[in-house]
């Protein structure tokens, strides 16, 4: 049966790929180039194919660290939203940069959580996705720390780039989210903390004993953690969109998720995905 679900990610068109901080920095901090780099040609790959991507992409902060060279993540909200400030150019520019290598125009979307609350900002913004989409334009989004702080102070509303590509994956009517992070899937329990927890292949129902399994936050340079992933796969499957959660170590791991092989774990969505039958 578990198979039967994979073999369906072969038909998914339209794709959401979120890639957290820990995947696109070093512990240090600062940007993993090599691994922007394959993203960026993996991604270049699939819009090749006629897919339809969004990219979700944290690492401002790192970004803007590196530029004026700190060493550690400041605490204080305000320089934060500097440094976000500072780094979303610098990330942007360097993306641009990656993906031109591989001729692909990229376009910024920056978004907070009020623009999507606001019936006639929510058309606008689907508008721009559309277009930009039908211009074979890849969308990078992230939140814009600027005007909010929630995914940089992680308290509320989006939160965290997982809820902000769960809502962009609703809002355009994807047929896959794919999260990319620093863990091979989701486990039964945080893999990090003991060895003995198992990878799971396929979560058909998200229930309490799923949320038991996500525990707490994670890591030290990303804001969400697995809770606010899991909650990200609750919102998309209930719209009848799948996610695949799985190790962005190499970014060309989409390629073979996308083929159906057994990779990461997968959420599958309450309905059937493909845009090729139903749209
Ligand atoms: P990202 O920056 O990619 O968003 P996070 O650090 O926020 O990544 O979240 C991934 C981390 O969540 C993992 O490295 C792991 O330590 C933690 N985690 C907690 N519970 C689980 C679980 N059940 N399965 C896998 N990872 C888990």
């Amino acid at each position: 049966m578990s198979n039967d679900y994979r073999e369906k990610l072969k038909n998914a068109k339209r794709i959401v790929i979120k890639v957290g901080s820990s995947t696109l920095t070093h512990d240090n901090g600062r940007l993993y180039l090599p691994r922007i780099d394959r993203l960026s040609m993996t991604i270049s790959e699939l819009i090749n194919n006629d897919l339809e991507v969004i990219l979700v992409s944290s690492g401002a902060i790192s970004a803007g660290m590196g530029k004026l060279n700190l060493k550690e993540r400041p605490r204080i909200m305000g320089i934060k939203q500097a440094l976000a400030a500072i780094g979303q150019c610098e990330l942007m520019n360097l993306y641009s940069k990656m993906f031109s290598t591989y001729n692909q125009i990229v376009a910024q979307v920056l978004l907070t959580k009020n623009d999507v609350d606001d019936p006639v900002k929510l058309k606008n913004i689907e508008n721009t996705f559309e277009n930009l989409l039908n211009q074979r334009v890849l969308p990078i989004v992230n939140e814009n720390d600027t005007v909010s702080t929630y995914e940089i102070s992680s308290m509320e509303q989006f939160g965290d780039n997982d809820t902000l590509s769960a809502v962009v994956a609703q809002l355009v009517n994807a047929d896959l989210l794919i999260i990319l992070s620093d863990i091979d899937g989701f486990y039964n329990g945080n893999p990090k903390e003991c060895s003995d927890y198992v990878l799971i292949n396929t979560v058909t129902e998200i229930t309490d004993k799923e949320r038991d399994f996500a525990g707490g936050q994670g890591t030290a340079m990303g804001t969400g953690g697995m809770v606010t992933k899991l909650n990200a796969a609750d919102m998309v499957t209930k719209s009848g969109i799948h996610m695949v959660l799985a190790n962005g170590v190499d970014p060309l791991i989409i390629l073979d998720i996308l083929e159906g092989k057994n990779i990461g774990t997968l959420f599958v969505g309450k309905e059937k995905i493909s845009r090729n039958t139903d749209k």
